[in-house]
């Protein structure tokens, strides 16, 4: 092991080095990939120095999302204390479903979870648990308020015309989790977004009236706070108080951006989470930890219990219910995912979150500032958004994005919205300094002034 520890630390200062040097890795064409990087599995042991090359070789060639050319997902960066968190919940090795196995990380679990009910003013009968994905945090919502809305669901089934309310811009997880659970991807209602991509709540109100006559059965609505392409926030007071007048359970999905309740500045952006039922926070999307680092939080935490407690002797041993997490969990074996982040928050505190999430915006008013000064760009401008989304000199964005990914200059999706496509840069790596922004445009127009022929190429391709 020691050696295996000696080695893991070489490959370690390569990677560090390769993102210095080659931050955006050659992309091997699919075709290629296997006749590039020796990935198969023979019946022989491969000799040490193969293994060594081999290993090199894909650390190469993989994709550096900790550079400084990395905009091209909601994560991205390496914050020391939270990377040292992970690396050792992989040497504990904890399964997180009982005290007997996990000792103190299940209080360091709980600890985070009670911080963030603290934070947003869920009162004392709030909980929460870690799943693996905001996917799957926003599936232990939704299957909380199904059971909520009809308890026998559980051993009978859903028997009835069950409808749920989401923006049209929403994340993909919530027509994929009504598929799940048994209500059906048809019986989510996709409600129509104003012009900033706010869920418009006059047409949430008029769908759920729909719904009503014809004997439907309206149970949820999910708000998103921070939506995936433009960053965008649902108004929470206004959904909350059509979700009070027809009874329905409201989740906030703040995958995304839901870490802006750490933020003085920002966390009027959520204004009125405390009248939520449920919330999701992806700790590795703003946060900066590894993936993943998913929690959901419940103002009632009866609801955990109801909907993923059950009994089995040979799992829960001692301790109480309150110890044993695997009694309020979607898995079984559960790896530890709070380590990472209560490392972080320990060593920074919570105003070091502060200032993670802070610098986020900061970032993304100085690419917008750039932007607006500049009149080879056109700024989709969504303010108070770390998605910067914005076109260059009419340039199809598809082809420009992708051009500079063939060619290992920078890492930056497209996203649409109303039917316009735009270049979407996305300033959630902490450790970014405004120079880094600077030179993200710098590489994109120098690429753009003496590689417009390149682009030409991949189009006719
Ligand atoms: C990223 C995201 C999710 C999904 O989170 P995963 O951890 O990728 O499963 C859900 N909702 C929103 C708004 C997101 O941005």
């Amino acid at each position: 092991m020691t050696e295996d520890l000696k080695f893991f630390n070489e490959l370690t200062e390569f990677l560090l080095q390769e993102e210095q040097t080659n931050p955006v890795a050659a992309p091997i064409p699919t075709d290629q990939l296997y006749s590039t990087l020796d990935l198969y599995l023979n019946d022989e042991p491969s000799p040490d120095e193969d293994f060594t090359q081999i290993l090199t070789g894909i650390i190469k060639s993989t994709p550096k999302t900790a550079s400084a050319s990395f905009f091209n997902q909601l994560y991205g960066g390496r914050i020391g204390k939270a990377t040292l968190g992970d690396l050792l919940a992989v040497m504990l090795n904890s399964s997180m479903y009982t005290y007997k196995v996990a000792g103190p990380h299940v209080g360091i679990e709980k600890t985070v979870l009670h911080k963030i009910c603290d934070i947003i003013g869920y009162g004392k009968d709030s909980d929460g648990a870690f799943a693996p994905g905001g996917s799957m945090t926003n599936y232990m919502a939704m299957v909380m308020a199904r059971d909520k809305f009809d308890l026998t669901i559980r051993n009978k089934g859903v028997h009835n015309k069950m409808t749920l309310y989401t923006s049209a811009t929403s994340h993909y997880s919530i027509p994929k989790n009504a598929s799940f659970m048994g209500i059906g991807r048809d019986h989510v209602r996709f409600i129509k977004i104003n012009s900033l991509g706010e869920m418009c709540t006059e047409d949430l109100e008029v769908q759920i009236q729909n719904d009503l006559t014809e004997g439907n059965q309206p149970f949820m609505v999910n708000a998103t706070a921070g939506t995936t392409v433009l960053g965008a926030f649902d108004d929470i007071q206004s959904i909350s108080s059509i979700c009070k007048t027809y009874n329905l359970w409201l989740h906030v999905d703040g995958a995304y951006c839901g870490s802006v309740i750490f933020s003085n500045t920002y966390k009027h952006l959520v204004k009125g989470l405390e009248l939520s039922d449920s919330f999701s926070v992806n700790a590795h999307k703003m946060l900066g930890t590894p993936l993943t680092c998913s929690m959901v939080v419940v103002k009632d935490k009866q609801h955990l219990h109801q909907s993923f407690s059950n009994d089995a002797e040979y799992l829960y041993q001692t301790a109480d219910d309150e110890f044993n997490l695997g009694k309020t969990s979607l898995q079984c074996g559960r790896r530890n995912d709070a380590l990472k982040l209560w490392t972080l928050w320990k060593s920074v505190g919570t105003n070091g979150l502060e200032k993670i999430v802070d610098r986020q915006f900061e970032m993304a008013n100085i690419a917008r500032d750039y932007i607006i000064h500049n009149s080879d760009y056109t700024l989709y401008n969504f303010e108070e958004s770390i998605s910067v989304c914005f076109n260059y000199k009419d340039i199809n964005p598809k082809e420009l994005c992708t051009a500079l990914y063939d060619s290992s200059q920078l890492m930056v999706g497209y996203g649409t919205f109303k039917e316009i496509e735009f270049v979407r840069l996305v300033t959630i790596n902490t450790t970014l300094r405004k120079a880094d922004i600077l030179n993200f445009f710098k590489t994109l127009e120098n690429f753009v002034s003496q590689k417009l022929w390149m682009i030409g190429i991949v189009l006719s391709a």
